[in-house]
């Protein structure tokens, strides 16, 4: 069991890393193109099916790596943009971020657990675009972890001045070692990883002023324990309820 909580040292800041993304996804999108004009103006392809098709083949991967660049780091906020507080009752926003993972954890044959106090309260003032997107990343590296499947679960604890969330997964785990660089850029133990969902989350949490910590154990699981200052709205600040 380690610990890790002095993350945020490690990090440029969060317009130089928007430069060193895009460059990120331009170069696999540069591949791409020379791959696809290479299929177009070389006609000896067209008698060489596997040759044309291997072109393919890798410009389609580097696709995939560009896109997988964008979820990672844009599909829910600009993180270089300015933060838009609100007050969110934290149950609601959580019901919404396991909707949208629902089909990823399927494919990987994971049951997602959600527990909280439903006679409790939870409000926090976040951005939710950028709450979203922490959640997402951490949730999806929990699914990943978790290749034969496994249980993803989610707690909320509302303590007396603070909103605890806990994602746990039983999936691989981690080593000291692989704690300790968790929210380095570009660092990724997965084939086709970005290695920027974590590095993601972390500045997209030090922006909200939220705390993170984590817990590992190498083949048995993952959590992640995400604290947040609770606040005690007036019924006239709330946002519009949703009706259950
Ligand atoms: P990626 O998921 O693209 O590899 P991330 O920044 O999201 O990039 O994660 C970086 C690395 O941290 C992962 O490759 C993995 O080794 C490790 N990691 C993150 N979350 C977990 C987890 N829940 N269980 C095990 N390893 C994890
Ligand atoms: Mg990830």
């Amino acid at each position: 069991l380690m610990e890790n909580d002095h993350i945020h040292d490690k990090f440029k800041g969060l317009s130089e890393m928007a430069s060193s993304i895009s460059h990120e996804v331009r170069n696999p999108l540069t591949v791409t193109k020379g791959f696809i004009q290479l299929v177009i103006n070389d006609p000896s392809l067209d008698n060489n099916k596997e040759k044309r098709n291997s072109h393919l083949g890798l410009a389609l991967e580097e696709l995939e790596r560009a896109e997988a660049i964008i979820t990672d780091y844009l599909t829910y906020a600009k993180p270089y943009e300015n933060v838009k507080l609100q007050t969110v009752n934290v149950i609601e926003e959580l019901i919404e971020i396991k909707n949208i993972i629902a089909p990823l954890a399927k494919i990987h044959h994971v049951q997602v657990q959600f527990k909280y106090d439903a006679n409790s309260d939870s409000f926090i003032k976040i951005d939710k675009k950028k709450f979203h997107q922490i959640l997402i990343n951490l949730m999806n590296n929990g699914i990943e972890a978790m290749p034969l499947g496994g249980i993803l679960r989610i707690v909320v604890i509302s303590k007396k001045q603070d909103v605890l969330i806990q994602i746990s997964d039983n999936g691989v785990g981690m080593t000291e070692e692989e704690v300790a660089r968790l929210g380095t850029p570009f660092l990724s133990t997965k084939e086709k990883g970005t290695g920027l969902g974590t590095m993601v989350a972390y500045q997209l949490l030090a922006a909200l002023r939220g705390k993170i910590t984590v817990t590992s154990r190498k083949g048995h699981g993952t959590t992640f324990f995400l604290t947040f200052k609770r606040v005690f709205p007036k019924i006239t600040e709330l946002p519009e309820q949703r009706i259950h």
